[in-house]
Order: C-alpha cells, then structure tokens, then sequence
C-alpha cells in the first residue's frame, strides 16, 4: 500500500529519489555504528510572503562541518553544495508549509567504526507543524540516573547519531517511570541538558542556561534565544552552571531545540515549577522565537535563507 510518506522526495548521493527507493548498505559503519553526523533544520512557510525559511542555514552548516571535522570524516561538501542540494529536494517537493529536514553525511560503504570513507549524504525533508504554544504544553520531567555523555568520551558536541544512545536511555527511562521526558547532569554533578534539547531556568527575571562545557550540544536554539532575549526582551541571560536544586526553586524551566521550538517544563523530580504551568518569559521567548523563525520578526531576516 503506498502511504503519503512513500511518495516523498529525498536526496541521495547527488540523485533525488523516492524515500522507498532510497536504500543503504545494511553492511556500512552508518547502518550498523551509528557512524553520521547530521543536522535537524527547520523550514518555515511564510503565507503572506509565498515563502519557505530555512532558519539558521549558516549556523546548521558550520556545526555539520566541525562535527565531520571532529569525527575524522573527510570535508567532502561545501556550504555551497549543502545549501543546494537541500534546495533541491525542497523543490522537487514543491513543499509549501513547515518542514523539518534531516541532512545526515554518513559512512558508507563495507566499513568498520574506523573508516573514514567512501562518506555520503542524504536529505530528507519531512513536513512537521509548529509545536503548540506554552500554554498548552508542560513537560513533568525527572533528573536522569544516566549521566550525560562528556567531551572526555563521546563529546556532546559532535552531532554523531551513535551519541542519541545516551539520550534514548534517559528518555526510555523516564517515559517508564511515568515521566514525559529527562534532564541530565553532567560529570560534574551539574545540569547539562535533555535528551534532544537545551535547557534554560528562569530566576528573578533573569534567564540561566548551562555553558556549552557543561557537555551539552553547542545549540543553535539556545544562542538564538539568548540574542532574542538580550536584544528584545531586554532580559538578563546569563552562562552559568546550574545546581540541580535550582530546577527546583527556580520560576521557569524550559527546554529548546530545532525540533520542538520552545517547551516548558512545569515538574521536576515531582516539584512544581513556580505555579505549575508555562511562566511568563517562557511565553514571551517562545512567541518572538516563532516571529524570528517565520520572518515576522523585523531585523532577524539575515537568519533567514530563501528556498524559493
Ligand atoms: N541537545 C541535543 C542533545 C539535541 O539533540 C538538540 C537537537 N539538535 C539540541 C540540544 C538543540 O540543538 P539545536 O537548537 O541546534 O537544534
């Protein structure tokens, strides 16, 4: 039976093909170490403007680059050939509405964990809507009894798919116990972030998020939010360690990513977080990243690339 999904395009190794169609080697480091980098971009449509966003583009790229570039793959694409082999696919599609789209360089081939080559990339973009506002969401989230992955083993920083192993733990385990999702420590007994997101509290009015050495993912998100913070909102946001008692006591806590936007937690460990649902700056920061995100938001068009 051929389902909505089989009939979307990908891009495969220079070829743009149907997603049933694209195959790889069972037998390849990618398939069987989780041995590819990849990054989760998004895509906004903008009615009014008859235009597709992609948003951060630039940043996405670079990140990509250094996690190749850190996991010993050869710098095979330019910025140039990412951006227009992701523009093609996005074409071929015709997409006119949101997507989220995988762009994953792999290890192919008959390899091991320790070949560097033949490396390969594919595309696939994938429609995905905007998650629903704060108010209707709230996260009850527990602190993980698995640690998080530090730059003395698996680094956090490079986007390899073998790492999300540490996150699935955390994750399975929390959804077991009853819980929506985890927050991790660190080695060093500090936050670190979720399982596919960055975290930030808010106390006093002013907004905490960990350092990006405090074994997270260096997220395009969490930078956004703190310029949009900063020069928006005129909110104090600070790089700081955060004691996992602060997930208690503090107003807000939320977590962000490409994929899920902005999400409040409203529990942690069974806490309340300040009256138990999204809090006010939580609301705030979620609604001008969705501005900035669409180009609604005047000044931030240079995150902004035009697929169309
Ligand atoms: N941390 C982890 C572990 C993630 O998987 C993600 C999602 N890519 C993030 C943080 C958020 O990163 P970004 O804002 O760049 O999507």
């Amino acid at each position: 039976m051929t389902t909505d999904i089989d009939k979307r395009l990908i891009w495969l190794n220079g070829r743009i093909v149907p997603l049933p169609e694209a195959t790889i080697n069972v037998l390849s480091p990618t398939a069987q170490f989780g041995a590819n980098v990849f990054e989760g971009i998004r895509c906004y449509w903008n009615d009014e403007h008859q235009q597709l966003y992609a948003f951060r583009l630039h940043e996405h790229y670079k990140r990509l680059k250094n996690s190749m570039k850190m996991f010993r793959m050869e710098d095979k694409y330019s910025v140039e050939e990412l951006t227009q082999a992701l523009i093609d696919v996005i074409k071929a599609n015709n997409y006119k509405e949101d997507i989220a789209v995988r762009q994953t360089v792999f290890l192919d081939g008959f390899g091991s964990w320790m070949s560097k080559g033949p490396v390969n990339m594919f595309i696939a973009p994938i429609p995905k809507g905007r998650t629903l506002s704060p108010d209707k969401l709230g996260l009850k989230c527990c602190v993980s009894s698995w640690q998080r992955i530090s730059d003395r083993n698996i680094s956090p920083k490079v986007k390899v798919g073998a790492n999300y192993i540490n996150s699935r733990m955390a994750q399975l385990e929390a959804m077991e116990n009853g819980y929506d999702s985890a927050i991790f420590m660190n080695e060093q007994g500090k936050v670190s972030e979720g399982p596919g997101s960055c975290l930030f509290i808010v106390r006093d009015g002013v907004l905490i998020t960990p350092p990006v050495t405090a074994s997270i993912l260096e997220s395009i998100t969490r930078s956004t939010i703190i310029e949009l913070a900063q020069n928006e909102l005129g909110l104090k946001a600070i790089e700081r360690d955060v004691d996992r008692t602060e997930l208690y006591i503090c107003d807000e806590v939320f977590l962000c990513g490409s994929a899920m936007e902005v999400v409040p937690v409203t529990q942690v460990d069974g806490c309340m977080v300040g009256a138990g649902e999204s809090g006010l700056i939580t609301k705030a920061i979620s609604e001008t990243y969705m501005r900035a995100v669409a180009c609604q938001l005047l000044g931030y068009e240079k995150w902004l690339t035009e697929l169309y």
